[in-house]
């Protein structure tokens, strides 16, 4: 689960990480409360959006009178913002965080995540820190300290102290960024982060660390231990499709390929997308009903598989180890029977009563091609999705 700029900033400041004073609006009226609230002659108005790139994207604009304050953000409230790491459609503004200007001296970099390779919490951390912070890391991986620490032990003082060192800090910001980072740990194990991400952490002309952004990502498996965190979630900001497969425990992605697919496990999935790739068709989704489905589930996944604009035809690939075939054969043929059937469809089953399931979808009055083999069903469904689309 993501969460927004002033979440995160509020989550800092409980831990001690310093922030720029900020108000958090969603109406023009109470901006001219929030810039003498906060004082100064200099604001940031920052679109509160579920992405990077905000600034690339129009999103983080400086302004140097409330006039200037009211304008931006009459711009920006209502609007979507499109940004380098969005779709075209971009995510709504629907709340500014108005903070304070700062004097920067220094952007740095500070994040926090789960190295899969080393399986380690692993500190990255930059002297080039900023919205360029992408092309550092491709182009000169060299700027990017990485610290992996033990995963039976934990961040000591120490090793904060050298990676202050490699970024060049004097030794009273050196101080600061040692209580910086230590803190954040300290927020990622005890709140399940995955990620968790300073980005610019500034040294200010005044010479004190502050978190001018915040970035926090949470392992969603772990938020039923984390009431405080799951009421900071904004449902505004997710995609219509995965919610509303979530709302029936489907794991739904949207991706932008022409072939709908609907599987159950996820490493199943996987293979099945690698399959149409690898036969010259392109996956519409990533959609995993679950180990244990229900007819009902795998009619609400069909469902939200049709809907999608872009589908030109559909692949199931059920492996009934805990499921019945013949039972996903009713929900597939109840689907159709509510939603109509538009697309050709391919059906493999494999496992308990694969050969009932099968043979309901054949003897049905629908269109449906079954299939025992996947690789047969991934070259059927490719063929006529490139027929459908024609
Ligand atoms: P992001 O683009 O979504 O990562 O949004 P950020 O919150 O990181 O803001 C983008 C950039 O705006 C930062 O890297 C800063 O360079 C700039 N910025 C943000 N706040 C201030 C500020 O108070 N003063 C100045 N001069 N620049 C700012
Ligand atoms: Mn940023």
């Amino acid at each position: 689960m993501h969460i927004h700029e002033y979440q995160a900033k509020t989550l800092f400041n409980q831990f001690s990480i310093k922030t720029p004073k900020g108000v958090l609006v969603s109406t023009v009226e109470q901006l001219s409360k929030a810039c003498s609230e906060l004082g100064g002659s200099v604001w940031v108005v920052k679109a509160q959006v579920h992405t990077g790139g905000r600034g690339k994207g129009g999103g983080v604009i400086l302004c140097h009178s409330m006039a200037e304050v009211a304008h931006v953000a009459e711009q920006l409230l209502g609007t979507q913002l499109v940004t380098p790491q969005t779709d075209a459609k971009g995510l709504p503004i629907n709340q500014l965080l108005i903070e304070a200007g700062q004097n920067i001296e220094r952007e740095l970099y500070l994040g926090l995540l789960v190295d899969r390779q080393t399986q380690k919490i692993t500190v990255l951390a930059s002297t080039e820190g900023g919205m360029d912070i992408e092309k550092v890391a491709s182009e000169t991986p060299d700027k990017i300290i990485k610290f992996g620490v033990d995963p039976l032990g934990t961040l000591s003082s120490q090793d904060c102290d050298s990676i202050a060192q490699q970024l060049n800090l004097t030794d009273t910001l050196a101080k600061q960024f040692n209580q910086t980072l230590l803190s954040l740990y300290e927020i990622f194990t005890t709140k399940d982060v995955s990620l968790i991400e300073i980005n610019p952490l500034i040294v200010t002309a005044e010479n004190t660390l502050l978190a001018l952004d915040g970035k926090i990502d949470f392992d969603d498996n772990a938020l039923y231990r984390h009431e405080d965190i799951l009421q900071l979630r904004d449902t505004s900001q997710e995609d219509e499709k995965e919610k509303k497969a979530s709302e029936h425990q489907l794991n739904y992605i949207s991706l932008d390929g022409t072939i709908g697919c609907m599987v159950n496990g996820a490493g199943l999935a996987m293979a099945t997308m690698d399959l149409i790739e690898h036969h010259g068709g392109s996956p519409a989704n990533f959609l995993d009903v679950g180990g244990g489905t229900t007819a009902q589930r795998v009619a609400k996944a069909f469902e939200l598989i049709q809907t999608e604009a872009n589908v030109s035809g559909i692949l199931v690939n059920i492996f009934g180890g805990i499921v019945r075939c013949d039972l996903i054969a009713q929900g597939i043929l109840q689907a159709i029977e509510k939603v109509g059937l538009s697309l050709p469809i391919v059906v493999r089953l494999e496992g308990t009563n694969a050969a009932q399931g099968l043979a309901l979808l054949s003897r049905s009055k629908y269109n449906i091609y079954t299939e025992a083999d996947l690789t047969q069903a991934a070259i059927k469904i490719v063929a006529l999705s490139q027929e459908q689309s024609k």
